[in-house]
């Protein structure tokens, strides 16, 4: 089939994730707009391949074996401001965004600086970070203002944010094979050196307490908080902080982290997890589940 011709086969998906973890997909695309986007999901529904949609890889564990089927890499990173509002491409990556509304001056996104995701990833996730008090959580949901998605029948439609039934970790897009084209976020007119000041704020918290990526790679928090006490703190009271399973380690910095040292498999993450849940299940009797999307063979 044409398809099958222009589809790159046998690509290596670790250098495409930030834990630098997975081996090889069979069939690979880059898609660069969103009508690539699109076309590229309904050839792997015509020929029944499973397939993926890959962002900047910041949530995700690809197995040693690799993926059987087609993985869409999604660079179509186009946006633009109308007044308050950005329309953005759901490959466009969270950092250029907040870039770009801190030239124009709005404000909404700067909360999220630091965090590697592309906009379709962070639906996907609601990613989330403190808010500027320290005791509460900003989502991304509270600044999106509707979204297009092509639906798990190949249709695409306008959406409010309600649709994606939002919550910690939580969207619809984690339980359907929904995909996000773009996004629109409602921005609010602000001074940029207060902007400017929350993101230095916040990239000074996250440097002291979190593995940065220029440090070690990584997924980010890799278990669901468990409301009130903290899962980094249930896995540093196991006594598992700095623990090591090949190369891949729990993170000394931060428990919640599993960092690559250098050569980590899939298969190391995966023991550490194990060891993690059934540690810290013996230890405060908290279940502990996976906020990370597993794609692909684990061996
Ligand atoms: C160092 C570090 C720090 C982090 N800190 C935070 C943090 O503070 N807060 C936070 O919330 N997260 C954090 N994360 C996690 C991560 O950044 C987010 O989950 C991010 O939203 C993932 O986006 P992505 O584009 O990398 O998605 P990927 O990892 O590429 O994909 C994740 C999932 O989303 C799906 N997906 C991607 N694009 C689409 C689309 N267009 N439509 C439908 N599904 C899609 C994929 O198929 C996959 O299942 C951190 C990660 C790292 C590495």
């Amino acid at each position: 089939m044409s398809m099958l011709n222009s589809w790159q086969r046998n690509v290596s998906l670790a250098p495409l994730t930030t834990l630098g973890i997975g081996g090889p997909a069979d069939y690979f695309v880059e898609a660069h707009s969103l009508d690539e986007l699109a076309d590229a999901v309904r050839q792997a529904k015509e020929t029944g391949m499973p397939y993926f949609v890959l962002g900047t890889g910041a949530n995700l564990l690809i197995g040693d074996g690799g993926f059987r089927g087609l993985v869409i890499h999604n660079r179509a990173e186009s946006f633009e401001f109308n007044g308050n509002k950005l329309r953005s491409d759901s490959g466009a990556v969270i950092a250029d965004l907040i870039n770009a509304s801190l030239d124009k001056k709005l404000s909404g996104l700067e909360h999220f600086v630091g965090i590697p995701s592309s906009v379709g990833g962070a639906l996907w996730q609601n990613l989330h970070f403190l808010a500027p008090d320290r005791q509460s959580t900003l989502f991304i949901e509270t600044v999106l203002s509707s979204a297009r998605i092509l639906d798990e029948n190949l249709q695409i439609h306008e959406v409010a944010a309600e649709f994606f039934q939002f919550g910690y970790d939580e969207s619809i897009l984690r339980h359907k094979p929904i995909i996000v084209l773009e996004a629109t976020f409602q921005l609010t007119l602000a001074n940029s050196e207060d902007i400017q000041k929350q993101m230095y704020a916040n990239m000074q918290w996250r440097r002291q307490r979190q593995p940065q990526l220029d440090e070690f790679p990584s997924c980010g928090s890799v278990f669901k908080k468990i409301s009130g006490v903290g899962a980094g703190r249930l896995i540093e009271e196991a006594g598992l902080k700095g623990h090591r399973i090949g190369d891949a380690q729990i993170s000394d910095k931060h428990a919640n982290y599993i960092v690559n040292l250098g050569s980590a498999k899939a298969a190391d993450v995966c023991g550490l997890l194990r060891l993690v849940q059934d540690s810290v299940s013996d230890n405060s009797g908290y279940g502990l589940e996976p906020e990370i999307s597993f794609m692909g063979e684990f061996t």
